[in-house]
């Protein structure tokens, strides 16, 4: 099989999104860009999860251009390499429709940190709605995520979220999600209280401080 290692890791991650929730039925995509050659890893469109194998992953060029692979990728393919395209820092992206991330899509402003750990994906910022799988969409979450950001929303959508690899940009979906639940539940309760920007800052300097290492 070509490509093995990036597929499985792929799938991998995957199955693993599937088992934390954040991804139900067909919804949401992973992808993987190969450190040597310029191709990615892509989910499949439809094909239910639980049953997938590494080899119905599907490999794409940097432009989406289907390469191999028994099933046709994810129609969210432009998002996943305009991301890549932009930012080469970028080796891996997820795409979901976690609920509560949908769910603090529908405002217009950005979520916030309101513990240390998430610190590291702030600023995550909304994504006004276009088209699921178009030019349009991957160009606005291009721009939403600029230089450094690790996570945004899409309003009446999901998340979409990166990093340097597999296991940043699944980290950086699990903590945006944690993010959305606890400012839903908070704000529910009246108690909403985000971190101080002086607080995220220095949560930030020690980070980049530990990553640098
Ligand atoms: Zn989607």
């Amino acid at each position: 099989m070509k490509y093995e290692r990036i597929r499985k890791i792929v799938l991998d991650a995957i199955l693993d999104a599937v088992g934390q929730g954040l991804i139900k039925g067909t919804s949401g995509n992973i992808a993987l860009r190969d450190d040597e050659d310029d191709v990615v890893a892509i989910t499949p469109s439809g094909i239910a999860y639980s049953t997938m194998t590494a080899e119905d992953i599907a490999i794409v060029d940097m432009n989406g251009k289907w390469l191999d692979g028994p099933y046709k990728p994810s129609s969210e393919v432009p998002m996943h390499t305009a991301v890549m395209r932009a930012r080469p820092d970028v080796k891996a992206t997820v795409h979901t429709h976690a609920m509560f991330a949908t769910i603090m899509a529908m405002g217009d402003g950005e979520i916030k940190a309101t513990t240390p750990p998430q610190c590291e994906f702030v600023p995550v910022r909304v994504v006004p709605f276009t088209m699921p799988g178009s030019d349009d969409v991957a160009d606005k979450v291009v721009e939403a995520l600029g230089e450094e950001g690790r996570a945004c929303l899409i309003k009446n959508h999901g998340m979409f979220c990166c990093g340097k690899d597999m296991k940043a940009a699944m980290s950086a979906t699990v903590y945006t999600e944690e993010m959305a639940v606890t400012e839903y539940h908070a704000r529910l309760l009246g108690t909403y209280e985000p971190m101080p920007q002086e607080a995220v800052d220095a949560m930030q300097a020690l980070i980049k401080a530990d990553q640098a290492v």
